[in-house]
């Protein structure tokens, strides 16, 4: 149990980290032993996040609540943005799956072989929600006029032409990290794990670089400074690092832009320095320690259990990140209504509970990962 005073920690004492990150880069030690260290069975079952939990966290605390904590999504309200970057993902994965395949055995680049893996894949990912009229296949049933079937095809084949052959070797795609984060709080000693997904480890101008696909509409001259600082870029960096136990410094932001007419496609590279990557941490310690105190508050608010009423008002809103990206957040038409009752009215018609696991949702098994985890771990995961 996390007491109220451990908000007054200290903050943690780096030192220690710091020269342990140092032994680890410059002697590129790989880190899996200690992935599967007794660590990792003292480390609670609640300290396992991803980017998007904590993102979420830091974007509303409420928003947080409904969906990682309640388990909350609205039945049938699923962004078009989060369907076309789910099919855009897969398309691209099945593009340098092709690239890199077809380089070990020496094959030529053909572009009519690799559109076609592109659409099918983009078809596979999206087809269910085709069919349920959740993403429209033509521009007159898409409002934006951009997230649609046919415009998704016209910006892979623009992806396709842009990029035709790339000047970097793929080594690894979609590769699964669980990036162990031990912490110290006020002498309770244990390890977060940090889940993420990269989607490409490429080689390129001599650099080991983690590349991440973007898609947005909204590809202005703030958009590639957004990547750093940036809690996502610096989580996959230093998982990366932990998982190969090589120095890794950079990213490459792989941005597709998504526009009525023509599409755009920037990249840009971006450094971690080994201090940004220990900020980074101690900075998830930190949101960690805030979360579990938010959690610990409800339970004593009541002594038994949650109160749902009590909760919601712990978890604050932020009412300015209801329509970032111009989008209304999916829980608005609660936040909408006044009274306990008439939310959970509504959450009992137009939610349903769809189980948060970052291990499930990334699609990977924890002990695939060298993950050693004991019950109370593997209830979650
Ligand atoms: S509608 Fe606004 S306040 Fe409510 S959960 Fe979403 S972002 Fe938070």
């Amino acid at each position: 149990m996390i007491r109220e005073e451990r908000l007054n920690y200290n903050v943690r004492d780096t030192g220690i980290i710091r020269s342990m990150a140092k032994v680890r880069v410059q002697l590129g030690t790989p880190r899996f032993e200690l992935v599967t260290s007794k660590l990792i069975q003292e480390s609670r079952p609640e300290c396992v996040f991803d980017f998007s939990m904590l993102d979420e966290f830091l974007n509303c605390h409420r928003s947080y609540l409904y969906r990682y904590e309640w388990h909350l999504t609205r039945i049938g309200g699923s962004a078009h943005s989060l369907i076309f970057g789910d099919g855009t993902h897969d398309a691209l994965k099945a593009h340098y799956t092709l690239l890199r395949d077809k380089k070990i055995v020496g094959r030529p680049f053909d572009r009519e072989e690799h559109l076609e893996a592109m659409e099918r894949a983009f078809l596979k990912a999206t087809h269910k929600a085709i069919l349920a009229n959740e993403f429209p296949m033509f521009i007159e049933d898409q409002p934006d006029g951009k997230r649609y079937l046919l415009n998704a095809w016209k910006i892979l084949a623009g992806y396709l032409d842009t990029y035709p052959q790339e000047n970097f070797e793929v080594l690894d795609i979609e590769v699964p990290i669980a990036y162990i984060i031990p912490y110290d709080l006020d002498g309770e000693v244990g390890e977060i794990i940090y889940i993420g997904r990269v989607d490409l480890l490429i080689q390129y101008l001599g650099h080991l670089h983690v590349m991440e696909h973007k898609t947005s509409s909204i590809m202005g001259k703030h958009f590639m400074a957004s990547f750093r600082p940036n809690h996502q870029v610096s989580g996959y960096i230093g998982g990366m690092r932990e998982r190969t136990g090589l120095p890794i410094y950079w990213g490459l932001i792989n941005a597709i832009g998504v526009y009525k007419n023509d599409p755009k496609f920037e990249r840009e590279r971006v450094r971690r320095e080994t201090d940004e990557i220990i900020s980074f941490e101690n900075q998830v310690i930190n949101m960690t320690r805030e979360i579990l105190w938010y959690r610990d508050r409800i339970q004593q608010s009541t002594g038994t259990g949650p109160n749902e009423e009590e909760a919601e008002d712990i978890f604050y809103q932020n009412p300015r990140y209801c329509f970032k990206w111009n989008q209304a957040c999916q829980f608005h038409i609660l936040c909408q209504k006044a009274s306990k009752t008439a939310r959970h009215t509504l959450m009992a018609h137009a939610y349903a509970k769809v189980v948060w696991s970052p291990f499930k949702f990334h699609n990977m098994k924890a002990e695939d990962m060298g993950v050693q985890v004991d019950e109370r771990v593997k209830k979650i995961v």
